[in-house]
């Protein structure tokens, strides 16, 4: 069994809205997984069904081959999900050490809790600025102290939604590092995204979703490649 996350048959609406209509996909253990599409067309969404935010109107969603459906979101987490939503939620008034001491108490023993403190700081590239409060790093820094917190708690399936929104080009570059690092430790990764850029530097399967189903799916060079995606996604026209 290769699969980490799957979900089957999802649906789901808001009212008459239907927002997920009948999605069917698979993470695969050790992946890359890039969920893209335009605007409004529910990969937040699915995302908040995955972690437990939403429950789905109809369908599954298994997490290392359970039905987790059901599950509250802290249940998945202890599970192995870990989640980074598209706002970032650091707490702002405390140190970045502090932060991430907090995170690291939930799943560590308190011996282990200083050194892997050091070893996220150097990884997220912010030993310089572990005493700062971290409402006063830059909202690139923020959004990598906040992946460094869903790290914390030592996931196997790490879920990003928009984790560079707001970022420079540089920090997005280095995000795209610090994913691609992570992922060839072992960590499996699913993003949502809508940064071509960002998608081509770190993707290898990407999904494409329009009006709420899965229009592609594919690698990423035959995603780049596709001319339907590129009339949908990027709102341009092929040119012949
Ligand atoms: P994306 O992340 O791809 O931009 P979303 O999943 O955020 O798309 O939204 C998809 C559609 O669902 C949009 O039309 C949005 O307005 C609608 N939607 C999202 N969340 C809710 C909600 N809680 N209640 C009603 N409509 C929602
Ligand atoms: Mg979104």
């Amino acid at each position: 069994m290769n699969a980490i996350l799957e979900v089957r048959g999802l649906h789901k609406h808001f009212g008459g809205l239907n927002v997920l209509d009948d999605v069917d996909l698979v993470i695969d253990t050790g992946e890359i997984h890039c969920l893209i599409g335009p605007n409004g067309a529910g990969k937040s969404t699915l995302f908040k069904v995955m972690v437990g935010t939403y429950e789905p109107s109809a369908g599954k969603v298994l997490f290392l081959g359970e039905d987790v459906t059901g599950r509250k979101p802290f249940e998945r987490v202890r599970r192995g999900m870990s989640i980074k939503m598209q706002v970032p939620s650091v707490f702002r008034e405390l140190p970045v050490l502090q932060n991430l001491v907090i995170a690291l108490q939930q799943r560590l023993p308190r011996q282990e809790i200083d050194g892997e403190a050091q070893r996220l700081l150097v990884l997220l590239e912010l030993q310089a600025q572990k005493d700062q409060a971290a409402g006063r790093l830059s909202h690139g820094q923020q959004q990598w102290l906040e992946i460094g917190m869903a790290l914390a708690l030592q996931p196997r399936l790490l879920l990003l939604d928009e984790p560079t929104a707001g970022m420079s080009p540089e920090e997005t570059f280095r995000t795209g590092e610090l994913i691609q690092r992570l992922n060839r430790e072992g960590m499996t990764v699913l993003v949502v995204e809508h940064d071509m850029t960002f998608i081509r530097q770190i993707a290898q399967r990407v999904t494409v979703l329009h009006f709420g189903r899965v229009f592609a799916q594919d690698s990423i060079d035959a995603i780049v490649d596709d001319p339907r995606v590129a009339e949908i996604y990027l709102g341009k026209r092929h040119v012949h």
